[in-house]
């Protein structure tokens, strides 16, 4: 596929598999990352694959990086938005801020992005917008009202913006990962871990590696007909 992708927090965890996969596709691809240089140097290192610094809960770093994303590569045809934190607390200790950050990084961001690109897809007639929802998005998770709320509304943001694409040749989908093996995950005390494992029935986290596939099944010129949709993959956690 000779197209030109962005993937949003592509520098590390799962967003690094999808920066890779995509390149594998034949993509020209731009990981795009929050502040972490000394690991965006090493993923460059690694992969070949250049990263761009900004932070995708501001508004016009998403236009100024896409742009600069364009003039370097060429027009965007894919973008993967998959940047995303967690501040977690239960509500009468999640402060305001924590709220706030989390909608704004993880639910704006996509907004923003898709500013910033889909009008360009849509004018050339072709275009992929993946975003990474979260199982905790589908049935909700204590302690993260901020998260689970932004992430429900990454789910609704996809079937509503597949509409406006379907008859432009853009197709807008989600993935819902369940628990899956990066640095966001190794932030969860071990004790909390091993009973979050022992729900998952495959019986293991999932490896980034398959949240990546299913972002390339997407992609994909012959997944044109597949737009709204979200694939879960979660070994099995929570089915719908
Ligand atoms: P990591 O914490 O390992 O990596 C997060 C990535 O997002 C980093 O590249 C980080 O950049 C980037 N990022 C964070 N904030 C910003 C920002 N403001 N602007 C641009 N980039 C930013 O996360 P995972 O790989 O675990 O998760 C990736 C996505 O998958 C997230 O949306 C997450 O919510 C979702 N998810 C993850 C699950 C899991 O089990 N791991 C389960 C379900 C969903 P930098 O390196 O500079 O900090």
């Amino acid at each position: 596929m000779n197209r030109v992708a962005i993937v949003t927090g592509g520098t590390r965890g799962i967003g690094e598999a999808i920066s890779v996969a995509l390149k594998e596709l034949g993509c020209k691809v731009a990981a795009n990352y929050g502040g972490n240089d000394e690991k965006a140097r090493a993923f460059t290192d690694r992969t070949g694959i250049p990263a761009f610094r900004w932070d995708v809960g501001d508004h016009q770093a998403c236009l100024d990086g896409c742009a600069s994303v364009a003039d370097q590569l060429g027009p965007v045809d894919i973008v993967v938005n998959n940047a995303g934190i967690t501040r977690d607390g239960v509500l009468s200790k999640m402060s305001f801020e924590d709220w706030n950050e989390v909608m704004r990084i993880n639910l704006g961001g996509c907004f923003n992005m898709a500013k910033a690109t889909f009008g360009g897809m849509r004018g050339r007639g072709w275009g992929r917008i993946v975003n990474i929802g979260s199982i905790n998005g589908q049935a909700g998770q204590y302690g993260q009202v901020n998260y689970a709320a932004a992430k429900s509304g990454i789910h609704g943001f996809t079937k509503a913006l597949a509409q406006e694409g379907a008859k432009y040749g853009v197709t807008v989908n989600a993935i819902a990962p369940g628990y899956i093996d990066t640095d966001m995950v190794a932030a969860v005390p071990a004790a909390v871990l091993e009973k979050i494992v022992a729900k998952i029935p495959v019986g293991r986290l999932g490896y980034a590696e398959e949240i990546a596939r299913g972002v390339a099944f997407f992609c994909n010129d012959d997944a044109g007909f597949v737009t709204g949709s979200t694939l879960s993959i979660n070994g099995g956690q929570h089915m719908y």
